[in-house]
């Protein structure tokens, strides 16, 4: 199905003051809401990236996003939820003492947690899984069409499967025109890499996906420590969270990754590739270090190693933009990964070429 998409703009202002009440009367968020309960999807801001939304119960709903998408069906989705009272629904059993700590601190926001399904949530959804994949956003956007559609919408990032996420209306609107029937822009997402993925069916959470909550703040929190999902059982063939095993976030052009041990070596690694057109992503800090780059060198400044929430707001943005940049190849300086810095460089390997 050909849809002719619509993109309906949304007032700063009524997202800057936070006005729930209002954004559930305006005419996009009631546009929206009418599509999802129609089984249809719509494009929508979140504080992490733009999600691509449909009624979880459905399964026939939640199929046109995987068809829009061309996401591997057996990649499961996040349940978006309006309120912390939708938990109920869309879970079986309760909540663990550590489980509900993590809510507690991280809802609404970047935290997805993990827990047994109820039989509200289509398996279509959790792709054959008994468990499902939960998160409150923030974002006044979501909560006021998630609320007006009263459903709990499953939701991916808006992008065709594997390009970098979207962050902006405008790259939601490159992936998916004529797919979607809307697109609802709420200008630029603020956290800039997806949520954190945290298994909270046991006693000691899993950290399955970094992301916008780190796993400082998370052992914070709890004051004690978690574990990590780690390459180990993704080696082994059975990934802990089905979405770890595809490459991912890439952009077309073909992107090195460099380690900080390389850092020293990046004029040298410019003039080795001399008959390339490069782009060379770099923090403020090694920009400090080095002049004189060669012709065939395009610099792009990423931001400040000290800043790690300002790089994963643009990361994605910046990976899109590069695609466009003409380029032969593209090298990326790699940070340091503590607080999001470990978001960053979990979706850098995966976008990278090199093993
Ligand atoms: P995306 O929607 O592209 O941000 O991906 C959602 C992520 O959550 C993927 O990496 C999935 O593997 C993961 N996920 C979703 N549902 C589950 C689940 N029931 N168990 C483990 N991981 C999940
Ligand atoms: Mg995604």
């Amino acid at each position: 199905m050909r849809y002719q998409t619509r993109v309906e703009k949304i007032d700063e202002d009524l997202i800057k003051g936070e006005k729930l009440a209002e954004l559930k009367e305006h005419q996009a968020i009631r546009l929206g809401a009418r599509l999802l309960r129609q089984g249809e999807v719509v494009a929508f801001p979140t504080e992490t990236v733009y999600g691509l939304g449909a009624d979880a119960t459905s399964s026939k709903a939640v199929g046109k996003i995987f068809k829009a998408k061309g996401r591997p069906q057996d990649n499961p989705l996040i349940v978006h939820i309006a309120t912390k009272n939708q938990l109920e629904q869309v879970i079986e059993g309760g909540l663990t003492p550590a489980g509900r700590r993590l809510i507690e601190a991280f809802w609404p926001g970047p935290l997805t947690i993990i827990l047994n399904k109820s039989e509200l949530i289509s398996v279509t959804t959790t792709a054959g899984l008994t468990s499902v994949a939960i998160r409150m956003p923030s974002h006044p956007v979501a909560r006021a069409l998630i609320e007006a559609s009263s459903l709990p919408i499953a939701a991916p990032s808006a992008n065709l499967s594997g390009a970098p996420s979207p962050t902006l209306a405008e790259h939601v609107l490159n992936d998916l025109k004529g797919k979607i029937p809307l697109i609802i822009d709420g200008g630029p997402a603020r956290v800039g890499v997806e949520s954190t993925v945290v298994d909270v069916r046991n006693d000691i959470p899993v950290i399955l996906r970094p992301g916008g909550v780190s796993r400082e703040e998370i052992e914070e929190t709890l004051g004690f420590e978690v574990r990590v999902a780690g390459g180990q059982e993704v080696a082994e063939g059975v990934p802990p969270s089905p979405g770890m095993k595809y490459r991912h976030y890439s952009p077309r052009t073909p992107l090195i990754l460099l380690e900080e041990k390389e850092r020293d070596k990046i004029a040298e690694m410019a003039e080795e590739y001399s008959n390339k057109r490069i782009g060379l992503v770099i923090t403020a800090e090694t920009l400090q270090e080095l002049n004189n780059f060669p012709e065939n060198v395009l610099v792009v400044r990423m931001g400040s190693r000290s800043r790690p929430e300002e790089i994963a707001s643009k990361l994605f943005a910046l990976l899109r933009r590069l695609d466009q940049s003409n380029l032969d190849l593209i090298l990326i300086e790699a940070i340091p990964e503590k607080g999001i810095g470990a978001a960053v460089m979990n979706r850098l390997y995966k976008a990278s070429t090199r093993e």
